[in-house]
């Protein structure tokens, strides 16, 4: 490959892990399609990347190279006690510069034609046009997310209310109906800083010449059809991509050892992403209805915080067990595994041992899970987690969603009850039977001919047709 013949790409992230991992993986993706692609991936750090981040990058192929740039200190945020996602936006606005930095100066050695971002990092377009390069926005969520976000700032004006308040449903074209509560949790309170952030994010997104979205045609048809027709940029759903796993810290996982040794689709796996919490009391019910439920388990546990997103930056230094109730491992032995902070999900979920994941709903995990055809019970937590769990359980009909009190806290009884519905219901055979088939259709369309294939092959050539104008 000559350099005069290799198209070069620059993509930027967010400091989070499930966004690196997900960009890194398209990026792999990427230059297998198109070999003469290389791929320059620069990450916003907040103190330090992520351990997970790290482990994820030790295997690149040689088209693809990365860059941290200099950390923001979280002590640093003018809101470094406000929800995850809103540090996490700051941060990224303030490595700003550094990224006008970084770009230059790849720019004075390397032909770049076009730079990927975040949707969390799209001020980075602006900076893009300066440079005059084509700008892409690279989508980890759904396309029904990513509908909802190019819709927001006509919602903004059509609903004058907290979306909550709003007696109907949102309706955006082609997608189940989503009510106010169900919306990401950044849009729960108008007068908040999340909200003004988000809008913003939203409205910025017209910079981008087209949308590349981790989904695929099969689960998300209409909702595409409606983004392809309303849309003047391109958008291209391009999934599902999922973590390929073994990292060297997952190879012989003693976890993995243990569901080695129960029977097929027996094992419950519980887990809220890469930092989702609960508070003290939901751990106590969680733990206790995984103990009525009377199924095995594979939980796992992070320490209690009072907000949803605790783990999300930083993660607690608490040893998780401790807030288990007294005795919880005892009586469970045998039947329960309990991991603390981090497991090989990916590996966990192909494992035919396991036969649920009980999720928070983030998009990768509920990826995965499709992938892997594994039914789950939807617990979403934060971001647009809600809007996940909807379309899981009232569009694809391949999740159960137990219960939540007015308190917001699901109860032993309920969770009892929808495990088990799950595990060995009739209900739960019914979803075992269709998340099959999606699985099937997720892995068609990642073939050669796939619907996903060609349109990220699509996205390629119309991008060097856009360089080739004169
Ligand atoms: N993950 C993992 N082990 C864990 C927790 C998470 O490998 O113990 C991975 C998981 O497989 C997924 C990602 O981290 O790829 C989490 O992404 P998701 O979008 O589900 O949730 P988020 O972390 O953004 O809340």
């Amino acid at each position: 490959d000559s350099m005069a013949k290799t198209t070069h790409i620059a993509v930027i992230s967010i400091p989070a892990f499930s966004h690196q991992a997900s960009i890194v993986e398209f990026s792999k993706r990427l230059v297998h399609l198109h070999r003469h692609f290389h791929v320059y991936c620069i990450f916003p750090t907040i103190d330090a990347p992520p351990p997970a981040t790290l482990a994820m990058l030790e295997s690149l192929p040689s088209n693809i190279n990365y860059n941290f740039l200099p950390p923001v200190h979280k002590q640093d945020l003018s809101h470094d006690d406000a929800p995850s996602m809103v540090q996490i936006d700051l941060a990224v606005s303030q490595s700003m510069p550094s990224f006008r930095h970084m770009l230059g100066s790849l720019l004075s050695t390397t032909p770049l034609v076009a730079l990927i971002a975040d949707p969390f990092a799209n001020e980075a377009l602006e900076i893009a046009k300066e440079f005059n390069l084509l700008s892409y926005i690279y989508f980890p969520p759904s396309a029904m997310t990513l509908s909802l976000f190019l819709q927001l700032p006509a919602l903004h004006e059509q609903v004058s209310c907290e979306y909550r308040d709003n007696k109907e449903a949102i309706q955006l074209p082609g997608c189940v109906p989503i009510q106010g509560h169900d919306l990401p949790s950044h849009f729960q309170d108008r007068s908040n800083l999340a909200y003004k952030l988000i809008l913003e994010r939203c409205k910025r997104l017209s910079l981008a010449n087209g949308f590349l979205v981790n989904s695929f045609s099969n689960i998300e048809e209409g909702t595409e059809r409606a983004l392809q027709e309303h849309n003047s940029s391109s958008v291209y759903l391009i999934g599902p991509i999922i973590q390929t796993g073994l990292s060297s810290e997952s190879k012989g996982s003693e976890c993995v050892g243990w569901l080695d040794k129960q029977s097929p689709n027996s094992v419950l796996y519980v887990s809220f992403g890469s930092g989702g919490t609960l508070s003290q009391q939901q751990l106590n019910e969680l733990a206790f209805g995984l103990e009525l439920s009377d199924k095995k388990f594979l939980w796992v546990l992070r320490a209690p915080s009072d907000s949803a997103d605790g783990a999300y930056v930083v993660a607690s230094k608490d040893d998780p067990l401790k807030f288990l109730p007294d005795g919880f491992l005892e009586r469970t032995k045998g039947r329960g595994f309990v991991v603390t902070s981090w497991a090989p999900q990916t590996q966990i979920l192909s494992h035919v041992s396991t036969g649920g994941f009980l999720t928070h709903c983030g998009w990768n995990s509920a990826l995965e899970s499709i992938v892997l055809g594994v039914p789950m019970v939807t617990w979403p937590l934060f971001a647009e987690q809600r809007m996940n769990a909807v379309l899981l359980t009232e569009g694809l009909k391949v999740a159960l969603r137990p219960k939540f009190n007015e308190n917001g806290v699901a109860e032993r009884e309920e969770i009892a009850k929808v495990i088990k519905g799950l595990m060995v219901g009739e209900e739960g055979n019914e979803i075992r039977e269709r998340i099959e088939k999606i699985k099937d259709a997720a892995a068609d369309a990642l073939k050669e001919d796939g619907s996903s294939t060609k349109a990220l092959y699509q996205f390629g050539t119309q991008m060097e047709k856009f360089l080739e104008q004169p």
